[in-house]
């Protein structure tokens, strides 16, 4: 058996640094992070960033291959593409504010509830 479960630890500006857990169970795929927004299953920074394999959100460089094993997870889930549009507005001239407010809930929700992948 196979780990499904990869916790990962965010770079905080406090001394304990969340901790995002990623779970795999079936076929589902499960994000849940430690801080306050995250913790009321809010999308939160932390599971952006560590989801989109932002390396610069790690607390300790040595979790690179756990952070990449984990982003394989997000990459066979529908996540993936619902990060990549969110990154696409974000990335606009004039940011679409609701739109984008609108795509955080979608993933906050698809990361609490989880996702199947595959299909
Ligand atoms: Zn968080």
């Amino acid at each position: 058996m196979g780990t499904n479960e990869i916790t990962l630890l965010a770079r905080t500006s406090t001394e304990e640094p969340f901790k995002v857990t990623f779970r795999k169970d079936e076929d589902r795929l499960f994000i849940t992070c430690t801080c306050p927004e995250g913790a009321h299953g809010e999308f939160c920074e932390h599971k952006f960033r560590l989801a989109s394999n932002d390396l610069m959100m790690l607390q300790h460089p040595g979790q690179n291959s756990e952070m990449l094993n984990a982003h394989i997870w997000v990459i066979d889930s529908p996540i993936s593409d619902k990060l990549i549009h969110l990154l696409q507005l974000l990335g606009e001239d004039e940011p679409d504010g609701e739109a984008i407010e609108n795509a955080k809930a979608e993933i906050g929700q698809a990361m609490r509830e989880g996702t199947v992948s595959g299909t």
